[in-house]
């Protein structure tokens, strides 16, 4: 509750102060000097009074990194497995739960011992096709990605490879010829039978055309030199990219540099990312006014909740529905709740998540807003 004797300034002081109490921030060195010089990447990085705002979760995927008593591993679809050898990040995206003060700086790491159940894991079953490899960011230590690729790589029934980074903005440097050809390594084509080929790519997260300088544009070049895929992912952040022009850009930027737009996410309801997130129909009317021109629709535009990825194409129809005064997108997804509770450890789906007549989750995704956020 606001101390009505406080003016704004005190008021919005007294919030930062809430802000970096609770939460770490981290910029490497390079990221430091490119917030001097964009606001865009400065709003991502800065911890800002909106934060301390009463909202949002502090564990949105923590707790199923740990599937199975696999510590490091999570499995919430048939066809893939996420694997997470390293907890920690260079920098603290502002948007995300990492920067809380019980996860960040904890440097947690899978062991050999919990690499090697999880390859075990995988191993025993045929269904799963991609490994995912994602973090915190599997960048900052390569010995450690190496040992999981080259247990994954064997593995007869893994036919795609995709670790997720954000580290390639944070570290262009880290990005060496030798990490490039150690990741493409991992790369086989099979040209008696391309099913059996084995592919590797990254999922690189940019989120404006300012992140994009030379040194990270050169990176990935040469990543893509070495025939690895890079897609570009986006989180829909408001203030910094929820425009037509804004996201056209870094589209654009991304196709004429060999990155595919992949995903462009809506923001997630974690702790201290109220201020960011805009509702998810702006997502969708930012695709829509760019359906004309070429690539720009390439986006697949989802939103996640703890039962996995929600797609949404333009012109699809919202449905709303108010739970405790607050405004939620009510879904039937395409997941059957069978088929999540096989891989859960739970025999119960998450909250705000039911079954329909068809054996099919229905899940309800707490809307953003696209108002200005006010400290009132
Ligand atoms: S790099 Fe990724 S995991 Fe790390 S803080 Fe940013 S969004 Fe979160």
């Amino acid at each position: 509750m606001r101390n009505p004797n406080l003016t704004q300034t005190e008021y919005e002081r007294e919030m930062l102060k809430k802000t970096i109490k609770r939460f770490r921030s981290k910029m490497s060195p390079s990221l430091a000097r490119l917030a001097k010089q964009s606001e865009a990447v400065a709003k991502q990085f800065i911890p800002s009074p909106y934060e301390a705002l009463d909202f949002g979760t502090e564990t949105p995927f923590e707790a199923g990194k740990n599937n199975q008593g696999i510590y490091g591993l999570e499995r919430i679809y048939e066809d893939r497995a996420v694997i997470t050898p390293y907890f920690e990040c260079s920098a603290y995206c502002r948007y995300c739960f990492k920067k809380t003060r019980t996860l960040a700086g904890s440097a947690k790491r899978m062991s050999d011992e919990d690499i090697e159940k999880a390859v075990q894991f995988i191993s025993s079953d045929e269904r799963i096709r991609t490994v995912l490899i994602t973090g915190g960011d599997p960048f900052l230590d390569p010995e450690l990605l190496k040992k999981v690729l080259d247990k994954v790589f064997p593995i007869p029934h893994v036919r795609n490879i995709r670790i997720g980074t954000r580290n390639i903005l944070f570290s262009p440097e880290s990005v060496t010829d030798d990490l490039a050809k150690m990741i493409a390594s991992y790369k086989r084509i099979d040209y008696h039978d391309p099913r059996l080929s084995k592919n590797i790519s990254i999922g690189l997260s940019i989120n404006h055309v300012d992140e994009l300088t030379k040194e990270v544009v050169r990176a990935y070049q040469r990543l893509i030199k070495e025939g690895i895929t890079v897609w570009g992912q986006v989180v829909l952040l408001k203030g910094i990219n929820d425009s037509v022009r804004s996201i056209r850009d870094l589209v654009e930027a991304f196709l004429s540099t060999g990155i595919i737009p992949y995903y462009l996410f809506h923001c997630m309801p974690v702790v201290g990312a109220k201020h960011f997130r805009t509702s998810v129909q702006k997502g969708l009317d930012i695709l829509r006014e760019l359906s004309p021109y070429s690539g720009t629709t390439a986006f697949q535009y989802v939103y996640v909740t703890p039962i996995g990825k929600h797609r949404i194409a333009p012109g699809h129809q919202l449905e709303y529905v108010d739970i405790d005064g607050q405004r939620y997108i009510r879904s039937v997804t395409p997941y059957k709740a069978a088929d999540f509770l096989e891989f859960s450890d739970s025999d119960q789906l998450p909250p705000l998540h039911e079954v329909n007549e068809d054996g099919y989750i229905v899940s309800h995704y707490l809307d953003g807003h696209d108002d200005e956020e006010i400290l009132a």
